[in-house]
């Protein structure tokens, strides 16, 4: 009989692995089912990143072991796109590390930093994998309540501290998944000083960081004075190139923790393949303009959605940034049961908000992850079931 060590006890099954099981049982009754579920990009990555790939897979090099914690030319690739985008300077040697996509990164910071009994401060809504690390270190979270009236921000003054004095790691997340929210640099200024007080490490992470919404250009946890001394920030191209199958991002910033990130990693996988780590700088320092693209994309389609979610008397605020709506459940429903609902009777796939944490309760998430049209046409068949007063 298999006994699986007690630290995998912490480890839930994924909750996007249930959802995905739900929508393909529903469209294997052969209904066409609308997918605002998962945060999956739907467009391809661009053609010359693609191509850059092609080419590299038949540079022989590759098909030996890359270096460990990968080749220097990602690592530059990667700081002079920081310097261009935030004016933020990093040594490349020793302030970057390679990930396969951010994931990985999140997860390992906490079993890099935290101990046993330690507590890590964890927003709540937030994105699942946060929980994940901390559960693999056998350390404690203590959830950071986000709300629309503190713009779901977390407040630092209502942390207890009893739990501040024992936090040794938080994680933040903006343009925020799964709320939409954004934070300007007041709010990283008063982050860093709340870590220097309390000798916090500060896991930013900028998954969607290219995706700013009303002429909003959102800021680097890097740019603010200090930030470096106290933290680092994780990246992806998943999100900004259209590179989610590609497993590639990188954490920026402190060197110590970019370090600890580092020998991990090389005892876990040496680094990526050589190919794409030449198509993922290419990615970072070719032409830009894929990515005003994809921005303008996810804009067009978020007042898309919104002009027809507000005929079928669906009300909230637009996100900010990231590619993902966060909207109220109708009266009566808790989040499962409302997606549950709109799966079975509109065919329509969303994330019931507890899914991110129990504050995530009364809502749900639903992601610009389809054409206008599908869009359009996923709140006109949520407007039939009559749940909303138009
Ligand atoms: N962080 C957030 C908030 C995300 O939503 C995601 C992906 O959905 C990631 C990190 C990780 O992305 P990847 O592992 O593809 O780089």
């Amino acid at each position: 009989v298999i006994q699986p060590a007690d630290r995998m006890n912490g480890l839930p099954t994924q909750f996007f692995a249930k959802l995905v099981a739900k929508a393909n049982a529903q469209a294997a009754k052969g209904r066409d089912v609308i997918n605002m579920g998962q945060g999956n990009p739907d467009q391809p990555t661009p053609p010359h990143i693609v191509a850059k790939l092609q080419e590299a897979a038949a540079n022989p090099l590759y098909h030996k072991y890359p270096p460990f914690s990968g080749y220097s030319f990602l690592k530059e690739a990667v700081a002079k796109r920081y310097k261009e985008d935030y004016g933020v300077d990093v040594d490349p040697a020793a302030e970057v590390a390679i990930l396969f996509g951010g994931k990985t990164g999140l997860v390992e910071i906490s079993q890099c930093l935290l101990n046993p009994g330690d507590v890590c401060l964890v927003p709540d809504p937030g994105y699942p994998d946060y929980w994940s690390g901390v559960a693999l270190a056998g350390a404690e979270m203590s959830f950071m309540p986000l709300s629309e009236q503190n713009r779901y921000l977390p407040d630092y003054e209502a942390i207890a501290p009893d739990i501040a004095k024992r936090a040794k790691l938080m994680f933040m997340n903006y343009p925020n998944n799964p709320t939409g929210a954004v934070a300007n640099a007041g709010f990283y200024e008063r982050t860093v000083r709340f870590a220097e007080k309390h000798g916090i490490v500060v896991a930013s992470d900028f998954a969607y960081g290219a995706i700013g919404f009303d002429g909003h250009k959102p800021v680097s946890f890097l740019q603010t004075p200090g930030a470096k001394e106290v933290g680092v920030e994780f990246y992806t191209l998943s999100k900004t190139y259209n590179m989610a199958g590609w497993r590639v991002g990188f954490a920026i910033g402190n060197a110590r923790i970019v370090g600890l990130i580092n020998l991990i990693q090389d005892h876990y996988y040496c680094s990526l393949f050589g190919g794409i780590q030449e198509a993922a700088a290419l990615a970072l320092t070719g032409p830009q303009q894929c990515v005003a693209d994809l921005r303008a994309m996810y804009e067009s389609r978020r007042e898309a959605l919104f002009g027809s979610l507000e005929r079928i008397g669906w009300k909230a605020a637009r996100p900010g940034g990231s590619f993902f709506c966060w909207l109220p459940v109708a009266p009566g429903y808790t989040s499962e049961a409302f997606a549950d609902r709109l799966l079975q009777d509109a065919d329509v796939v969303v994330a019931p908000g507890v899914g991110f944490g129990a504050h995530g309760e009364g809502y749900v998430r639903l992601g610009l992850l389809t054409s206008e049209a599908r869009l359009q046409e996923a709140a006109e068949r949520i407007g039939r079931l009559g749940l909303f007063e138009a």
